[in-house]
């Protein structure tokens, strides 16, 4: 599904497989999706949906025994896809950073904090300590971190959960990206703490035009911080489409079973609940279409022909023989 405005990012058909003893296993099976300027697009799904996984290859961080198979992933018109190390370390950083679930070992827990937003500094623009301190102490006060020029000497263990992730977007924002992706970026925070930490995203990427991706599995979090959201199930992406088009109708099934299993969904939502069934074996799925076994909607071409992704409506995507169905809330009984 391609947008109007050219993209910040676009990810197209994007695959990454690992090697097991049992065979290839692909983790994603031809991603497509992209992020503008200032938008922020939420991928949600189950572990295992090969959510992180699509997150890992857009910073060329894919884990040992996986390798990116096909497609391609541009930012700013720059094609990234089979970049060398070298390039990737100036890319990472300097135009996506990443914040990760656990600030805490993100960290270095023997080098003050200070040391570690200023080491942007250094390293990447080459500038001397004094004034590398200057613009973390500024990075620090931006970021909400109260009482910055004194703290900036503190190690990583002397903040609260909330205050270290804090640090960790100061350090994401320090050379001012473009695509900053956040995997789990609340997950290990009380209720409040979440709010604050998204209010916060929220400032920093209106106030830098960002473009970010939210990686979650909460749908509450999503619907507070998301402009549009990716479902994703098995590797692929289920539907795509604004977060108020996805919660109030759906256009896949998986999604309808999602939103029908966490009650408060409509308002704001809680924690992705597991729906009847399992997902299936990556290693061997099933013919068709990878949902069927657990689809109340499905029929026998489900079972033969794996569905595309297809436009259902403007801006809208979904991977379904039968998404017109499922949006108009016709449900056939067919099983
Ligand atoms: Fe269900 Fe068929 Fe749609 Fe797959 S294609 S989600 S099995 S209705």
């Amino acid at each position: 599904m391609t947008r109007d405005v050219t993209p910040l990012l676009d990810v197209a058909d994007l695959a990454v497989e690992f090697d097991t003893p049992k065979g290839p296993l692909r983790a994603v099976r031809g991603v497509s999706f992209q992020v503008g300027e200032g938008e922020t697009l939420a991928i949600v799904g189950e572990s295992g949906s090969g959510k992180s996984v699509t997150a890992q290859a857009l910073l060329g961080l894919v884990p040992p025994r996986a390798r990116v198979t096909g497609g391609h992933v541009t930012i700013e018109g720059r094609d990234i896809t089979g970049l060398s190390d070298r390039e990737w370390q100036k890319l990472r950083g300097e135009r996506i950073a990443m914040i990760f679930q656990d600030p805490l070992s993100a960290l270095n827990p023997s080098l003050t904090v200070g040391y570690q937003i200023a080491e942007m500094f250094r390293r990447h623009r080459g500038l001397g300590r004094a004034e590398s301190r200057r613009r973390a102490t500024e990075l620090m006060v931006q970021v909400g971190i109260p009482d910055a020029a004194r703290r900036l000497d503190d190690h990583p263990h002397r903040f609260s959960g909330g205050m270290r992730q804090r640090v960790m977007i100061a350090i994401a924002l320090a050379l001012d990206p473009r695509l900053l992706i956040a995997d789990e970026p609340t997950t290990a925070l009380d209720v409040t703490v979440q709010a604050q930490i998204l209010r916060l995203l929220r400032q920093r990427q209106r106030a830098d035009r960002l473009g970010m991706i939210l990686i979650s599995h909460d749908l509450g979090v999503v619907a507070r911080a998301a402009d549009r959201v990716a479902v994703m199930y098995a590797g692929r992406i289920a539907e795509v489409g604004t977060v108020a088009e996805v919660y109030e109708h759906p256009a896949h099934p998986y999604t309808l079973g999602l939103m029908r299993a966490v009650p408060a969904v409509r308002d704001g939502g809680g924690p992705l609940v597991a729906i009847d069934g399992q997902p299936p074996d990556p290693t061997a799925p099933p013919a068709g279409c990878s949902f069927h076994p657990r689809c109340l909607f499905a029929r026998d071409r489900c079972r033969e022909a794996e569905p595309e992704p297809r436009e259902v409506a403007p801006g809208r995507a979904s991977a379904c023989h039968f998404a017109e169905e499922v949006i108009a809330g016709v449900h056939t009984g067919a099983r």
